[in-house]
């Protein structure tokens, strides 16, 4: 980087941890796309003068409201409600909604910018926003749930609509949370449309949505392999979460040949040397989804595998690594590990699942590795598939939902190699995804004129 790059991103860099003190995820997420993007914007000095970066990084709106609700023995407890709408440059604004304890400014700031990049990656016309609140909803009754989902929406349906930002779930807000918060939507408003997305099949949902961001991320991950004449045929993957994307990630990855070795939770990992199978899944689908248990209770039912409390997956030797469950899972220690067991590729479920320290490790150690913006993408291309039905009145087959999810997949990896092929012919995809997510935006930002 020449000095006057490196100047520019140090001064950029400097307002925005000045600017948003104490968001330390969303100076991590900010800084890896300024780093990215730098060259190119001071090559390009319209896009400096236009301010286009330090527009982005600044959502055009946040909300955040308090949510009341009542629990099964009558206290009134009080969470944080948020919406971050980051861009709308190129399309209404899209991004989940994460019911988890750890959700803050920072970690909503953080998704929202990341969103925005990831959304204009998936060639689809969706802005960039995030949501979310400090619920937890573990352990919590159905009633409590539902009735926290009605609180959460009665303030925030007047910021969302089809037309102006799309919600969907994430950690925490599975088909359950999306089904009462869409009930109370409807309720509130007295219309029937497509503002949330992850909708139940016989209301509006698209086929294959719930599958589609653990599916989209193998699609890709084949993608990255096929570069070096490798697959997921017989090979060894670590899983980490067992959540939505770390189900449907397992479930492709066994399917297309791999031995899945892993899954985790908060609590632990499970090590299964045997990998998962079509009946063991169908366990993991049950015991997650319906009796909402603890990854631990598969080593009880499967006692070929090994349960390790307070530990992570990533200690397991394999072949390829899929962090899925949240942000910075993955550090330097956790990628030596990945480095020193063999890995040859690492492809991101989760959204920044892995610390810039062990990105370093991982890269430097010429490891394929592909961030969450570009590799778990086919999450949110599905919702805007499931917009697009929705606006149509249609309800397209799961074929013909994979065949679109496929070809995204596909030409996101394209844009990957176009901007992240490096002068030695090696791919950096971080750098890939960012560029590629970035020009699209700054162009509809410079069109749109000072909004
Ligand atoms: P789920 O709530 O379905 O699952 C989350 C999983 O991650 C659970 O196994 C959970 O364990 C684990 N987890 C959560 N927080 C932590 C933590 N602090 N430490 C260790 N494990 C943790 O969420 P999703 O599967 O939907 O989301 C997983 C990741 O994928 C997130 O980063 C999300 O932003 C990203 N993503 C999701 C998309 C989607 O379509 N759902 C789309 C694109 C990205 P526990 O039960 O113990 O909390």
């Amino acid at each position: 980087m020449d000095i006057f790059t490196k100047n520019y991103l140090d001064g950029f860099m400097a307002e925005v941890i000045g600017r948003n003190p104490g968001e330390p995820e969303f100076h991590q997420a900010v800084r890896e796309v300024a780093e990215s993007v730098a060259p190119y914007i001071t090559s390009a000095p319209y896009l400096m003068d236009l301010k286009v970066l330090e527009r982005i990084a600044e959502p055009e709106r946040i909300i955040i409201f308090r949510v009341p609700w009542t629990d099964d023995r009558g206290t009134i407890q009080i969470n944080r409600g948020f919406r971050v709408q980051c861009s709308s440059a190129i399309g209404p604004y899209k991004g989940g909604i994460r019911f988890h304890p750890s959700v803050n400014l920072s970690i909503m700031k953080f998704l929202a910018f990341e969103q925005t990049f990831k959304n204009a990656l998936t060639t689809l016309p969706m802005g960039g926003a995030k949501g979310g609140s400090d619920f937890n909803p573990r352990g919590k009754s159905d009633g409590e749930v539902m009735r926290f989902c009605q609180s959460f929406m009665t303030e925030m349906y007047r910021h969302i609509g089809a037309d102006t930002d799309v919600p969907a779930g994430d950690i925490g807000v599975g088909g359950r949370e999306i089904g009462y918060l869409f009930g109370q939507y409807k309720r509130l408003k007295n219309e029937f449309n497509g503002t949330l997305t992850g909708k139940g099949i016989a209301w509006g949902g698209s086929l294959l949505r719930p599958e589609a961001t653990g599916y989209g991320l193998c699609y890709f991950a084949e993608q990255m392999l096929a570069t070096r004449g490798a697959g997921f045929q017989g090979s060894k993957v670590n899983i980490s979460g067992s959540g939505n994307v770390a189900q449907y990630a397992a479930q492709k990855a066994m399917r297309l040949g791999a031995k899945v070795q892993t899954l985790s939770d908060s609590d632990g990992f499970v090590y299964d040397p045997d990998g998962l199978d079509e009946e063991k899944m169908a366990y993991v689908f049950q015991l997650k989804n319906m009796m909402r248990g603890r990854i631990s209770e598969y080593a009880k039912k499967y006692p070929t595998a090994q349960y390790f409390p307070g530990q992570r997956p990533w200690c397991v030797p394999c072949d390829i690594a899929m962090p899925c469950a949240t942000q910075n899972e993955v550090e330097a220690q956790d990628a030596e590990n990945i480095v020193k067991g063999g890995a040859i590729c690492m492809a991101e479920g989760a959204n920044m699942p892995t610390t810039p320290d062990a990105i370093r490790i991982i890269q430097g150690a010429g490891l394929l590795y592909s961030p969450g913006k570009a590799s778990n993408a086919g999450g949110v291309a599905t919702s805007g598939l499931e917009m697009s039905q929705n606006s149509m009145r249609q309800h397209w087959t799961a074929e013909e939902v994979d065949s679109y999810l496929r070809r995204i997949m596909s030409d996101i990896h394209a844009a990957c190699l176009k901007y992240g092929t490096q002068e030695d012919g090696t791919v950096n995809y971080v750098k890939g995804a960012n560029l590629a997510g970035f020009i699209k935006v700054a162009g509809a930002i410079v069109d749109q004129g000072l909004v």
